[in-house]
């Protein structure tokens, strides 16, 4: 009997494995640094551990469902082809699908790793037993996900999705995709950080300065969350035009998806007291009354380990 999955999260710093039973739960885990390998040597790197994991358990390959990998970047998600990966900038147009199938004798699922953590909020965290769903991450990048009726959904290119790059400012700052004024480029880690220290060069009183002893390059979100904790007013409001700038994007998205929820993850959502007001409060006082009633703004809940039981769920949803 198959029983069991392996869920792999391709990170920006860490890659992280873990097998899983067909509940969610996790059974055994392992992680590697993703920047140690380079290209091709990432799909050794993951059939290893994942070879090693299942031997951990002293199971066989014949009780493995399969593989699901979420990776950042652009997939094709039923070709299991990643145009790119954000953070492996060299490598395009990889076949990861075949080439871990391949590697491992496994069948393999490969997305875009907010999508695989949509799958795994609604089916064990924030979004569970919802079906009209958007996903939102925050972090270096601004990525999503949108499951209506029950369902992925994935558009022509099978890219759909990419909510950090709706345009709240047509004249607004060029964007790292090639567009301008999108949220990214206001709510992006590097944007948001940049935007900090010229508001301090140019003379902002914030007790971010003693903070970083005046340098102004140590600033980090961190940072800015505990200047914001001990009360900094500029801090407390760079957070609150964060929630703002994002609470805008959400209201296009609200209006044209009527979705039931909105589940917001990643390593800035943390900054969750100091944000999520400031979108609640952007959507109620902007979106039209029907939908704007209709929708609940959530943190995500399965935290660090979202990625691997995400991938684990897509692998079990796929082949159902
Ligand atoms: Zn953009």
């Amino acid at each position: 009997m198959k029983r069991y999955v392996v869920g792999v999260d391709v990170g920006g710093t860490h890659t992280k494995l873990a097998l899983l039973d067909l509940r969610g739960r996790i059974l055994a885990k392992d992680s590697f640094l993703t920047r140690a390998y380079k290209k091709e040597e990432i799909v050794k790197a993951i059939s290893d551990a994942s070879a090693g994991l299942i031997a951990k358990r002293g199971l066989k390959k014949k009780d493995i469902l399969g593989i699901g990998i979420g990776v950042p970047g652009l997939v094709d998600f039923k070709k299991g082809l990643v145009f790119y990966f954000v953070n492996i900038p060299a490598w395009k147009d990889v076949p990861l699908k075949k080439k871990i199938e391949k590697a491992t004798g496994l069948t393999t699922f490969v997305d875009n790793d907010v999508k695989v953590m949509a799958l795994g909020e609604i089916a064990y965290g924030a979004g569970k037993g919802r079906s009209n769903v958007i996903c939102m991450t925050l972090g270096t990048g601004v990525g999503g996900a949108l499951i209506i009726d029950g369902k992925m959904r994935r558009g022509a290119s099978l890219v759909a999705g990419e909510i950090g790059h709706i345009p709240i400012n047509e004249n607004g700052a060029r964007c790292n995709c090639g567009g301008a004024g999108c949220l990214e480029a206001y709510v992006g880690r590097e944007y948001f950080l940049d935007n900090i220290r010229r508001e301090l060069k140019s003379g902002a009183k914030s007790l971010v300065r003693v903070m970083v002893k005046n340098r102004l390059s140590r600033i980090q979100p961190e940072i800015m969350m505990d200047a914001a904790l001990k009360g900094d007013a500029f801090a407390k409001r760079k957070w609150e035009e964060m929630g703002t700038h994002i609470g805008s994007a959400l209201v296009g998205v609200v209006n044209f998806i009527n979705p039931g929820i909105i589940i917001i993850g990643g390593g800035i959502a943390e900054a969750e007291r100091f944000i999520f007001g400031a979108i609640r409060k952007t959507i109620a006082k902007r979106a039209m009354k029907v939908q704007g009633k209709a929708v609940k703004v959530l943190k995500a809940k399965l935290g660090n380990d979202a990625g691997v039981i995400g991938a684990a769920e897509m692998v079990k949803r796929s082949l159902q």
